[in-house]
């Protein structure tokens, strides 16, 4: 009886987890400390793999569309000049829209692959592709 109880309990607890997971797409908000004149994005890594993507592409991104050098150090993201949280999670933003949501069924279940020597982001959810521009 008791270990019919606690399977019981596994499983449930197996099912909640899997519904936390699909019921939202929360990209964790940067969490930034302005040293001097540089950002630190302290959980880059972190927003990068729950992204699903790579911590170099993403760091690509923000640096063009912040026009500014950067390096990934460890685990945190090093930019320079100095920039807000809300301003970063603003070019995360664009970089989900762009690199990760599905335009077709607007779900983040997809992967960056390359094809035909260009770049395409492809859906595991309904199998759409297209196209994305080369960082
Ligand atoms: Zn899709």
């Amino acid at each position: 009886m008791k270990s019919y109880e606690k399977l019981l309990e596994r499983a449930e607890e197996k099912i909640s987890k899997e519904l936390t997971v699909v019921k939202r797409f929360n990209v964790p908000k940067a969490e930034v400390l302005v040293q001097g004149n540089n950002t630190i994005i302290q959980n880059f890594s972190e927003i990068a793999s729950y992204l699903n993507r790579d911590k170099k592409h993403l760091l690509k991104f923000l640096l063009k569309e912040l026009a500014a050098p950067g390096e990934i150090k460890d685990n945190r993201a090093q930019i320079l000049g100095r920039f807000t949280g809300e301003k970063i999670d603003d070019k995360i933003k664009l970089y989900v829209k762009e690199f990760v949501i599905c335009s077709v069924c607007g779900k983040p279940d997809t992967k960056l692959i390359e094809e035909d020597g260009l770049t395409k982001i492809k859906c595991e959810a309904c199998g759409s592709k297209r196209v994305v521009r080369k960082l």
